[in-house]
């Protein structure tokens, strides 16, 4: 299962923000800690997002994170006050490529899956019904995170990002029993995340606000996020809420 982070606060070049601490994203890449049984390391690409005063930019790569130059000789250029980066370990079947790795990106959003759709693709059926084949069109990877990120965007025109993220996971799960879906969304400013049969933990005080797939340091303040349940961070705000059918 891929490892991804999340992060608003305070300017910092990229590169720092995937290498900093000693259970950085880049060292998670190689020696994560608690993977749960979906695979050993996260080798098949990566992939960074960060918001800028032009926008959003984004570098993906289908090398290893350590393993590729730019990461060192293009990424500690440039920074950002907002990113969102994600290691992959691409499952079984889907292809290692570039266009599969995270964040997917759309005007302001930037989002991550870490986890598997059970029953890829046959799944989609219903669930992709509402979408128009110009979307369709537009998946940019034959992959299970490419389609949610599909899904997703179809909700986000309709529903503020908590009811999107949540209705999807209930959603999918329903049809796809046995999936694994922590996402993970952004626009700048705020960070949402969901628990769903993956570990997820967050850090945030008045200065900056971190979601990650694993603490990167061992700052007592981290907190785990329980299983089946949404995240909404930004600086100084923190809130947790089931998810559950009823609460939409
Ligand atoms: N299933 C997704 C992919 O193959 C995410 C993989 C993961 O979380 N390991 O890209």
């Amino acid at each position: 299962m891929c490892r991804h982070l999340g992060y608003v606060g305070p300017p910092c070049s990229v590169r720092d923000l995937l290498t900093f601490g000693s259970h950085s994203l880049v060292r998670q890449s190689w020696a994560p800690k608690d993977m749960r049984g979906g695979g050993t390391i996260n080798a098949d690409g990566y992939g960074v997002a960060w918001w800028g005063r032009e926008g959003l930019g984004r570098y993906r790569s289908a090398q290893p994170v350590w393993a590729d130059p730019p990461l060192r000789e293009t990424l500690s250029h440039i920074h950002t006050g907002a990113l969102i980066a994600a290691v992959r370990s691409a499952t079984e079947s889907m292809p290692v490529e570039r266009s599969a790795c995270a964040p997917f990106v759309d005007g302001r959003w930037a989002f991550s899956h870490n986890g598997v759709v059970r029953g890829w693709p046959n799944m989609m059926a219903d669930l992709a019904a509402p979408i128009s084949a110009t979307d369709l069109s537009r998946l940019e990877a034959p992959t299970d995170s490419a389609a949610l990120w599909l899904l997703l965007q179809h909700r986000l025109r309709e529903q503020p990002p908590v009811r999107a993220l949540a209705s999807l996971v209930l959603d999918v799960d329903a049809a796809a029993p046995g999936s694994r879906l922590n996402l993970l969304l952004g626009n700048g400013e705020e960070l949402w995340a969901t628990a769903w049969d993956h570990s997820l933990s967050v850090l945030v005080d008045e200065n900056l606000s971190i979601i990650a797939s694993e603490p990167y340091d061992d700052d007592p303040n981290w907190k785990s996020v329980p299983d089946r349940h949404i995240v909404s961070v930004r600086p100084g705000h923190l809130i947790v809420t089931p998810l559950r059918t009823g609460d939409l």
